[in-house]
């Protein structure tokens, strides 16, 4: 059995961030960082090498597995911001969040970063343009790496971190015990490692072995929320005149009908759709590239309603993955339909698609969202829909694309103390794995706090 100081699971955000920080600071720990994905350079999907036009459900997904994590194939947008993306800053503070936030920022700069623009929606006339219709643009700074320049920034990384941090790719850890010592049993298929500190960062792919692991440690975990919605992709003109500006424009809105908050989230200028398989549930999501020559004429964001629940059924995420099954069953995939079909209650068959103005980015199956999206979602996504076409006219047009199911699924909420530490000394929850975060910044950012603290630990 071989003995490290502290093995990190999961290679994602939080997982990277962490080991980068380890490596910076000097001290004296043996680390391991295992993931059940590929080495960047295998991180391929099937789709994207031409392979195949539909999700095959590849275990482990590329697109959610492997070094840099769920992030790597992503647009790379890192927002700067506590209104969104994580409850990081309940933990440790504003001050220390953001502070955080702008370190992994400028790390991000120093490895090739500073040649992408950092947008910010302060001060910004949008915002008074979208409260005249009750929308409310949230507050952040973004920087768009786009996934071509966010791949070369975590190779970067990874070229930093390779002598000093030991990786082990391919490699699901299937359980972590503890012995009467006090030391954590990491176990593999082939192998089993031994650690004193041991962090949990396998993120959303992860979630329900966080929650297996954590059970069976006594630690308890609250139930988080699940949103539900959809894909919507439109010519890029449309939010052209926002999204030069601000870039990522976060609105919220709340429903006149069910007083249901609903907001964009993810938007993606000029790039194009994807599908991603989460434990074999395929849903939708978006990404766009740095790279002038890889853009594509349409922009696409998601539109999400969020859905928690408490007696007698409080689990949301089975709640999420039942639609997305549903959706799934019908499409043998993703769903696609277009905005005009789908409000005069038809379906959008081939023969539409083929008049349709929009070219979808997306191999998806035209059908009819309104037979797998319960109603009282579907109702505010489309009076979402309208209220947006008021701050850029078009969206509401009848060849907008809704591609479904779009589903975030948030991690139960495991019981961590300011440092991120559960009840068990030495186990760490950190990243979306820990229900904690949500999104790239916060996960990274989380990943940096708790090696600072495991540094000074192992310092010389
Ligand atoms: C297509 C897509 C686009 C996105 N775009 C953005 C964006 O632009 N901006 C943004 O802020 N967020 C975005 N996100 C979300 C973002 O990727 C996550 O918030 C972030 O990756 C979380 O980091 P993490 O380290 O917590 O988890 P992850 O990045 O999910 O990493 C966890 C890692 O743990 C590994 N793992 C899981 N279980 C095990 C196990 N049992 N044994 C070994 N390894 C395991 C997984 O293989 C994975 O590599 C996007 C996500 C997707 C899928």
């Amino acid at each position: 059995m071989k003995k490290y100081d502290i093995v990190i699971a999961g290679a994602g955000a939080a997982g990277v961030f962490m080991a980068y920080e380890l490596t910076k600071i000097d001290n004296n720990a043996n680390i391991l960082m295992i993931d059940r994905g590929a080495p960047l350079e295998k991180r391929l999907c099937p789709i994207k090498a031409g392979r195949t036009p539909k999700c095959i459900k590849c275990s482990p997904c590329h697109i959610m597995n492997g070094y840099g994590g769920a992030g790597t194939l992503s647009d790379g947008k890192y927002n700067i911001t506590t209104q969104f993306g994580g409850d990081l800053h309940k933990y440790i503070g504003e001050k220390e969040a953001m502070e955080l936030m702008e370190y992994v920022d400028s790390v991000l700069c120093s490895m090739g970063g500073d040649e992408a623009k950092l947008f910010s929606t302060a001060n910004k006339a949008l915002r008074t343009e979208c409260l005249k219709y009750d929308l409310h643009l949230l507050e952040a700074k973004v920087r768009h790496l786009g996934t071509d320049r966010n791949v070369r920034i975590l190779s970067k990384i990874f070229d930093y971190i390779k002598g000093r941090v030991d990786t082990l790719f391919y490699t699901d850890i299937e359980d972590v015990r503890q012995d009467e010592d006090g030391f954590f049993h990491v176990i593999t298929k082939d192998e089993e490692f031994v650690c004193e500190d041991m962090i949990l960062a396998t993120g959303r792919s992860g979630s329900k072995w966080v929650s297996k692991i954590c059970t069976a440690f006594g630690i308890e975990q609250r139930k988080n929320r699940v949103d539900i919605g959809v894909r919507v992709e439109l010519p890029a003109e449309i939010f052209k005149h926002i999204t030069d500006d601000v870039y990522e424009s976060k609105i919220v809105y709340k429903t006149k009908q069910y007083g249901d908050l609903v907001r964009t989230f993810c938007m993606n200028p000029y790039g194009e759709v994807v599908s991603e398989n989460t434990n074999g549930i395929v849903t939708v999501n978006g990404h766009s590239y740095a790279d002038e020559s890889l853009l594509t004429g349409n922009t696409n964001f998601a539109l999400l309603v969020s859905n928690s629940f408490t007696e007698p059924f409080e689990d949301s995420n089975e709640y999420g993955e039942s639609i997305a099954r549903l959706s799934n069953m019908l499409g043998g995939g993703v769903l696609m339909q277009r905005f005009g079909d789908l409000v005069k209650g038809r379906r959008s068959s081939e023969r539409r698609m083929e008049k349709c103005f929009t070219v979808p980015t997306l191999n998806a199956t035209a059908g009819d969202l309104s037979l797998v999206i319960p109603k009282r979602q579907l109702d505010d996504i489309i009076e979402m829909i309208y209220a947006l076409d008021k701050i850029a006219p078009g969206t509401a047009n009848e060849d907008t694309l809704l591609y479904g199911v779009e589903v975030k699924f948030y991690n139960s909420k495991v019981m961590v103390d300011k440092n991120l530490e559960t009840s068990v000394k030495g186990l760490y929850a950190l990243g979306d794995g820990s229900g904690v975060t949500h999104s790239l910044s916060q996960a990274s950012a989380s990943g940096v706090m708790v090696a600072r603290i495991l540094a000074a630990k192992y310092s010389k």
